[in-house]
């Protein structure tokens, strides 16, 4: 590059540095007017951190970054504004460790940031954490640490996909492995970082990365690629007019220029730099430029033109704060004094340099227990958190278990509700079919109620039709039997009448028959008169012998015994207690009835006696005509006979009095027969009391 290029160049790098302040003011100026004119917290919240941003990555001024984000979080503090609150710490952290490199102060900031409540931030908020850690882990040179937060930084970038934090963490991780000397590393994150940017469009982290690569090109030797990238920086630190960053270029330029023994380009470009930092007050760069264009001079023997650029160097170096240029300085300008011979005044540098040296080293020592002091508070605070982390762990935990137990509970409740519902149902379902079931009975008890209340009803509509026959037997009887006993007199008249006359054998016959029909219609009238008048009768129950019973059957009946050539056997029969009367016509009958019908002849009649549990049984046995079987219950009905009366007399009604006594006395009465063997007849008598 000629003389005449390099003018060039340089007037077109006023020409830009002045249109740029411009422009910067401007942008600067214009934020401040929309502050003043702001009526809204929020708005002027987001101003200044608008504000702080712009002084501290275009401008460097920590102070008036501070002042701005100071204020925004103030006000975000006020509003309980979470987000804002978080973004305006961001600034100030920047400010502390990018510019003031005060790592205490910016990690009592990344401290108060990381407790805030981040459930109100977005992500891409919460990653700056994990940025501003890495860096302060760098700073402590505990650059594991700082890797896994940058890199946990680009994982959440990755995930959100959010391209320009992604380029960040790349940068941020670049910066480490450069701090750490490994520069291959260093450059691959670098390049990543430098297509995010392209990507996105940030032309001013862009230019940064790509002078960060030239100069990482540089560490590694190769100034071919170092000038390459770093005049891609230069061109786009030009159009976008970022004064800061074209000095940086420069000095970049400068010294690959100078390592590549190309003095001329070199001392060009430091004096780009020296411009720069007088433009920009910046004393640092002023001094830097001027020892580097002193040494360039000094090299080239050209005494009084590096004894100039010393002096200008010398004219800011108490205003440079950091001890190792100002060192860096002082050596190079023991060195020319030193190759020039001039021992007195070399020495005076000397002196200065050992009295940095000694700065330098306790100052090191400082930062060192300052690092130690930071590093203690950071661990102790990350165990604050692991112990938080934990706790709040635990608590999940507990939370989940009561979660677990609420869920089983709520179950155990369902399950109870269901099965009252069941229980319910199902009682319901009892009570329902027991209702049922009561009405039914309610029903059929009403039913039978008045089938009973029918029974009843019949029942006495029963006796007492029973009864009116009776009655009407009874009085049809005894109404008959005295207009019979008139014509039955009357007959034995007529027939005592006759027999004072002529015998007439036919009247006489005719006669006879009238009077045997009018004995026989009184005896039945007599017998119905007798059965009638059963109920009617009082029946007063006696301690009866029967035996003398027995005694008195066998009188009444003498004339007929007589006459059929009967015996009556009989055992000794027990007193019992009845009705005297009826049990003698009980006995008369059956007895009776014995010799009666009997063809045997020698009739013969056994009366005998035992006893069962309950009762005592009677048996009369005789040796007559027998009863066919089909017979055996007939014959207790009334009026049922088995023979005519000519063959036997009677009316029909003695066995049917016999069962009639009997039933009354709650005993039972039935027989054994068969034709021409014989008869016997059989009945109970409850036992009562000691009989
Ligand atoms: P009656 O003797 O007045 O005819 P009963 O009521 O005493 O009436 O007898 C009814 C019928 O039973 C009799 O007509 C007779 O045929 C039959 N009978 C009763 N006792 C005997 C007996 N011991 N042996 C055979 N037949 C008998």
């Amino acid at each position: 590059m000629s003389m005449k290029h390099l003018y060039a160049v340089l007037f077109c790098w006023l020409f830009f540095t002045i249109t740029s302040l411009a422009q910067r003011n401007t942008e600067r100026l214009d934020l401040l007017t929309k502050l003043k004119l702001a009526n809204h917290d929020t708005a002027r919240m987001d101003l200044h951190i608008q504000l702080a941003d712009l002084y501290i990555t275009e401008e460097s001024n920590a102070e008036k970054g501070i002042n701005h984000a100071n204020i925004a979080l103030i006000l975000a503090q006020n509003y309980r504004d979470q987000e804002r609150q978080f973004l305006a710490l961001d600034k100030l952290i920047k400010s502390y460790f990018d510019i003031k490199s005060d790592v205490k102060t910016a990690t009592n900031f990344l401290n108060t940031m990381k407790s805030i409540d981040t459930s109100a931030i977005s992500i891409q908020n919460q990653a700056l954490i994990f940025g501003h850690e890495g860096k302060i882990f760098s700073a402590l040179n505990d650059f594991d640490k700082a890797e896994r937060a940058f890199a946990f930084q680009l994982k959440i970038y990755n995930r959100k996909n959010y391209d320009a934090g992604k380029a960040e963490a790349n940068f941020n991780l670049g910066a480490l492995f450069y701090h750490q000397d490994n520069f291959e590393r260093a450059l691959k994150y670098y390049e990543k970082a430098l297509t995010g940017y392209d990507a996105v469009g940030d032309a001013r982290r862009k230019l940064k990365t790509l002078n960060a690569i030239g100069q990482t090109y540089g560490k590694l030797g190769d100034f071919t690629k170092n000038l390459a990238f770093s005049s891609d920086a230069l061109v786009l630190a030009q159009t976008i007019e970022d004064k800061l960053e074209l000095a940086k270029i420069n000095l970049n330029m400068g010294f690959a220029y100078q390592h590549l023994d190309r003095s001329i380009e070199a001392i060009g470009y430091y004096n780009e730099v020296l411009e720069y930092g007088e433009i920009m007050n910046n004393y640092p760069l002023i001094a830097r430029s001027s020892m580097e264009l002193g040494n360039i001079y000094h090299e080239l023997c050209n005494e009084i033109q590096a004894a100039i650029y010393y002096e200008g160097s010398l004219e800011v170096v108490e205003k440079v704060r950091t001890k190792n240029l100002k060192k860096e300085i002082f050596e190079s300008i023991f060195e020319f004094h030193d190759d020039y011979g001039r021992d007195s005044v070399g020495y005076i540098y000397l002196k200065k340099i050992g009295k940095l040296k000694d700065e330098l080293y306790s100052e090191e020592r400082a930062r060192q227990l300052g690092i130690n002091q930071i590093r203690y508070e950071t661990e102790k605070r990350q165990e604050e958190v692991k112990f938080l982390r934990a706790r709040e762990l635990e608590n999940n935990l507990i939370i989940e278990n009561q979660r677990l137990q609420n869920y089983a509970l709520i179950g155990l409740m369902l399950l109870a509700i269901a099965f009252s519902i069941i229980l319910y149902n199902a009682l319901r379902q009892k009570r329902a079919n027991n209702e049922r079931l009561e009405e039914e009975v309610k029903k059929r008890t009403a039913e039978l109620e008045i089938s009973n209340d029918e029974l009843k009803y019949f029942n006495t509509e029963l006796e007492r039709s029973n009864n009116e026959l009776e009655r009407f037997a009874y009085i049809a009887s005894h109404d008959l039997k005295s207009p019979l006993r008139n014509v039955i007199s009357f007959l034995s008249l007529i027939k005592r009448k006759l027999k004072k006359k002529e015998p007439d054998q036919d009247l006489e016959e005719y006669l006879r028959f009238a009077s045997n029909n009018a004995h026989q219609m009184h005896n039945l009238i007599q017998d119905v008169l007798e059965f009638s008048r059963f109920d009617r009768k009082e029946t007063k129950n006696t301690e009866v012998d029967l035996n003398e019973s027995l005694i008195m059957v066998m009188q009444n009946l003498q004339e007929t015994m007589e006459k059929k050539n009967a015996v009556v056997f009989a055992q000794s029969l027990p007193i019992i207690e009845g009705n005297s009367v009826r049990i003698l016509q009980l006995f008369q009958n059956l007895v009776g009835n014995g010799i009666k019908y009997n063809a045997n002849p020698k009739p013969r009649v056994i009366v005998g006696h035992r006893m069962d549990k309950t009762s005592h049984v009677f048996s009369v046995i005789d040796n007559g005509i027998g009863i066919s079987e089909q017979y055996h219950q007939q014959i207790f009905e009334m009026f049922k006979r088995l023979h005519t009366r000519e063959e036997y007399q009677g009316t029909g009604i003695g066995l049917a009095l016999c069962k009639k006594i009997v039933d009354n006395m709650d005993g039972e009465i039935w027989l054994e027969s068969e034709e021409g063997k014989g008869t016997t007849f059989y009945f109970s008598i409850p036992k009562v009391g000691g009989n």
